[in-house]
């Protein structure tokens, strides 16, 4: 009676319980409501077979950051799309937004207005719109792809405006940092300037920020979506 698949099914649902109840801890710490955070579990370089696992334990919300993995792996799993919800939360050019334009629900990873454009222009007309969010480098770092904050009010006006999408806030991958005031920062951060954002007129509900290591100081500081991979499905190969 021990498959292979029935083990990976109750490891996928053993963890995604630990994680649910981690954010609840979180949640009840911070005197926030449960059901304000939602939980989208990371699947990349995951076989479809573990997200089947996780849908099987009642998940559905699922990121990916390699938009040719996602694709073929949203066709893999076609007989359960109506059901799924697919997130891209990875760098995305702009010679790939019209297969992810087509094919995804969400996209958190936007850093330029010319992304949204396309994304809008090529979001087939009989979709919902597209729910976007603004990428900010909140940690400032040369390395890393976002919006520098300051950057961020004008775009984000310029993408609220846009047909076929619809912005719904911000999403952020800190820089590493030890303990969890220093985990806090970036977050509070974030938070800040989506703020900002709705006191300028906005009305952003989003801020996609908090993974693993990290997602009771997103909690903390008001995330309503933790992106989770390691927690979810155990090491990545
Ligand atoms: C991989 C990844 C995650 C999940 O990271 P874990 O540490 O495995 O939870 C979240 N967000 C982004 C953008 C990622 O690339």
């Amino acid at each position: 009676m021990t498959s292979p698949e029935h083990s990976l099914a109750r490891e996928i649902s053993a963890r995604l319980a630990q994680v649910h109840s981690r954010i609840a801890a979180a949640c009840t710490q911070g005197g926030r409501a449960a059901d304000s955070v939602h939980l989208l579990a990371v699947s990349k370089t995951q076989p479809a077979d573990a997200v089947r696992a996780a849908f099987a334990a009642g998940h559905r919300a699922f990121g990916e950051n390699y938009v040719q993995e996602a694709l073929d792996k949203i066709a893999a799993l076609g007989e359960l799309r109506a059901q799924l919800q697919w997130h891209l939360i990875g760098p995305l050019q702009s010679n790939k937004t019209r297969p992810v334009a087509e094919a995804f629900d969400w996209v958190h990873s936007v850093d330029r207005l010319k992304i949204a454009q396309r994304l809008a222009e090529q979001r087939p007309p009989g979709l919902p719109p597209l729910q976007l969010c603004l990428q900010v480098n909140v940690s400032g770092e040369a390395s890393k792809s976002g919006l520098a904050p300051a950057e961020v009010p004008e775009v984000a006006r310029a993408v609220a405006a846009l047909p076929r999408v619809r912005l719904r806030g911000l999403m952020s991958i800190p820089a590493p940092a030890q303990g969890f005031e220093a985990l806090r920062a970036p977050h509070r951060a974030l938070r800040e300037l989506l703020t900002a954002l709705n006191a300028q007129g906005l009305a952003l509900d989003t801020l996609s920020m908090g993974m693993s290591d990290d997602l009771e100081a997103a909690v903390a500081e008001g995330a309503t979506m933790v992106r989770v991979g390691t927690a979810v499905f155990g090491a990545r190969a």
